[in-house]
C-alpha cells in the first residue's frame, strides 16, 4: 500500500491491525481492525482515515487527548501460525479421506485417525460431527453404507461453512 488509506476498512486488504497513540500522555494501544472500526462507529465517527481519530478515545483516558492512528500489517509471524494451522487442517483431513476411501470395505478406526479428528476439534467446533465419523470408522460388522464417506462430506461441509480453505485433493 502507497501512502495513508483512505479509510480504515481499506486495512482489511493488508489485514492489519492499529497501533493508536495519544501524543498527549504517550499511551498506545493496538486495536484488532474491525473491533476499531466498530469502536469508530460507536463513538458516532466514520471510519474515513483522517477523521477516525477524532472518535477514538486515548487509551488512558486523559483529560486532552490527541489521538493517531498508525497501521500495523500482520506480520511474518501471523502468517506463518496461518499457513501452519492450514498444515494442520489438511493433513489430518488426508488422513480422514483415505480412511474413508478404505472405509467401504474395512473398519478404519486407527490411531492416526483418532488424532487426526481431535486436531480438528477446534476447527470443525461441532463434536457431534466428529462423533459421526468417529462411529462410522469403527462399527462392526462393516456394511457398504456404513462407511464413513457421508462423515466425511459433512465435516468438510462444516470447515468451509467456517471460511477454512480446503485442498482441493481433499475435497470429497
Ligand atoms: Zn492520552
Amino acid at each position: 500500500m502507497v501512502g495513508p488509506p483512505k479509510n480504515l476498512s481499506d486495512l482489511r486488504r493488508i489485514e492489519a491491525q492499529v497501533q493508536i497513540t495519544c501524543t498527549s500522555c504517550n499511551a498506545t494501544e493496538i486495536w484488532e481492525l474491525d473491533a476499531l472500526i466498530a469502536e469508530v462507529h460507536n463513538n458516532g465517527g466514520n471510519s474515513d482515515w483522517h477523521t477516525a481519530k477524532y472518535a477514538v478515545k486515548c487509551p488512558r483516558r486523559c483529560a486532552s487527548p490527541i489521538i493517531s492512528l498508525l497501521p500495523i500489517p500482520f506480520g511474518k509471524q501471523r502468517a506463518r501460525s496461518r499457513a501452519h494451522r492450514q498444515a494442520l487442517i489438511n493433513l489430518s483431513l488426508q488422513i480422514l479421506r483415505t480412511a474413508t476411501d478404505r472405509s467401504a470395505t474395512q473398519a478404519v478406526g486407527t490411531i492416526e485417525v483418532r488424532l487426526a479428528l481431535h486436531v480438528l476439534r477446534p476447527f470443525v467446533k461441532n463434536r457431534h460431527l466428529l462423533v459421526e465419523f468417529w462411529r462410522a470408522a469403527t462399527i462392526e460388522p462393516r456394511h457398504p453404507w456404513a462407511s464413513c464417506h457421508l462423515p466425511y462430506r459433512r465435516i468438510i461441509g462444516r470447515l468451509i461453512e467456517r471460511g477454512i480453505s480446503v485442498e482441493s485433493q481433499n475435497l470429497p
